[in-house]
């Protein structure tokens, strides 16, 4: 039977409809089970080994014991949304209102498929980094929008102001960034951040910003791009508790936004999920409480390991980018003699025991071949997986 419908706009879009019109699986997916049959160690997936802080996972198991077991308000908890508008304020100077101002979300994925879905129609342009986080094309496939980007090159993965220029229009409804970036691990410069608010006013177009590496910057402090003359009024900010807290498997996200925008994503948002992890929303509302020490911890430890890791890379003959924060680097494998990314992750686990992920699968088909050499290597790892790994890929010099 042929299957028909809108699942194949979106892994049309997703890049994952195969010409036999099979669904392929995502590349996370596809690296993680290839890592778990060939035993190698996964540094494709982006996910920590290791737990996060101790009062957040028994907050979480307090919450179970004492009943928060049932549905949460849509919106949220009061207690997280709380959380998350005192966070916006301590870190950030950003004062958001927690009432109508705020939304939790299942993770970021959820928030941005409702921002996206709630706030396009179909012919809407909607304006992306390139490489992109993979969902955002799928998401924009299924609403009927039409994808734009803008790209980002090495080896500091910086866009062009003049591209930008060109790219935004009075078509541009979502110009949606991701800042630190996954998969290059770059940061926007400030003013970068400060040309795309003058474009969004000078087009009305919405800023989305996604922000779930927010506390993994390694140099100096976050900006977010909502702190920026004029941006405010008209900027959704996506964050997660997965990554600053090492929960990704817990799925708590939220927004915060103008309450005219909350509303209309709540309106999609209502009837994607209504509402999820009502044990887990106390236990990151803690998190988010948690010493300035905790995340300075945290994005200080990551940053050891990425210089671990590349380290390793650059012995083993790779050419390596300095990650700026977020859970990954890019390693280019041409110096090596491999020109295809995609074919060397297939085979890393036979040739050095680990796997990583092409950043082919974060570019639109049109552009493979100017990133068609590099790989994206996760370092979210205890430090002996990463010397390890490290270990092992250098005997790919030759
Ligand atoms: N955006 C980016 C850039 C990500 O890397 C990820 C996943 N790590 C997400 C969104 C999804 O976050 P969540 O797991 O909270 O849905
Ligand atoms: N965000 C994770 C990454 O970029 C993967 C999450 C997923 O599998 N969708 O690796």
């Amino acid at each position: 039977m042929t299957v028909t419908g809108n699942w194949q706009r979106t892994a049309r879009a997703a890049m994952l409809l195969g010409d036999d019109g099979e669904l392929r699986q995502t590349i996370f997916a596809e690296m993680s089970g290839l890592a778990v049959r060939t035993s190698a160690i996964n540094l494709g997936q982006g996910f920590p080994d290791e737990d996060g802080p101790p009062e957040v996972l028994e907050a979480a198991q307090k919450a179970i014991r004492d009943g928060i077991n049932q549905y949460a308000p849509g919106i949220g908890m009061p207690v997280l949304r709380n959380a998350i508008a005192a966070h916006q304020e301590r870190f950030y100077g950003l004062a958001v209102d927690p009432d109508r101002e705020v939304m939790v979300t299942a993770g970021a994925t959820e928030a941005i498929a409702a921002t996206i879905l709630a706030l396009t129609v179909e012919g809407d342009e909607v304006l992306t980094l390139e490489p992109f986080y993979d969902s955002y094309a799928a998401i924009i496939g299924l609403s009927g929008a039409v994808h734009k980007t803008v790209p980002l090159r090495g080896p500091e993965f910086r866009l062009d102001p003049d591209e930008l220029r060109a790219a935004v229009t009075d078509r541009t409804r979502l110009i949606l960034i991701n800042d630190p970036h996954n998969p290059t691990g770059s940061i926007l410069p400030k003013e970068h951040l400060q040309l795309l608010v003058e474009l969004a006013i000078e087009h009305d177009a919405l800023i989305v910003t996604d922000e779930v590496y927010e506390h993994l910057v390694f140099e100096g402090a976050h900006v977010p791009i909502a702190s920026l003359p004029g941006a405010r009024e008209r900027t959704i900010s996506i964050s997660s508790a997965g990554k600053t807290f090492s929960t990704t498997g817990w799925k708590i996200g939220w927004i915060t936004a103008p309450a005219e925008l909350i509303d209309a994503i709540l309106a999609v948002k209502q009837f994607l999920t209504y509402t999820n992890g009502a044990p887990f929303q106390p236990a990151i509302a803690v998190g988010l409480g948690l010493a300035d020490s905790y995340f300075a911890d945290a994005a200080s430890t990551l940053q050891e390991k990425s210089a671990m890791l590349s380290r390793g890379l650059v012995e083993a003959g790779f050419t390596v980018s300095k990650p700026e924060g977020g859970y990954f680097l890019i390693a280019d494998a041409a110096p090596l003699g491999y020109n295809d990314a995609d074919e060397l992750c297939r085979l890393l686990p036979e040739l050095a025991g680990v796997v990583a992920v092409p950043v082919t699968a974060f570019v639109q088909p049109e552009r493979r071949a100017e990133y068609g050499s590099l790989l994206r290597f996760a370092y979210c790892k205890k430090f002996e997986l990463l010397q390890r790994a490290a270990d092992q890929l250098s005997s790919l010099r030759r």
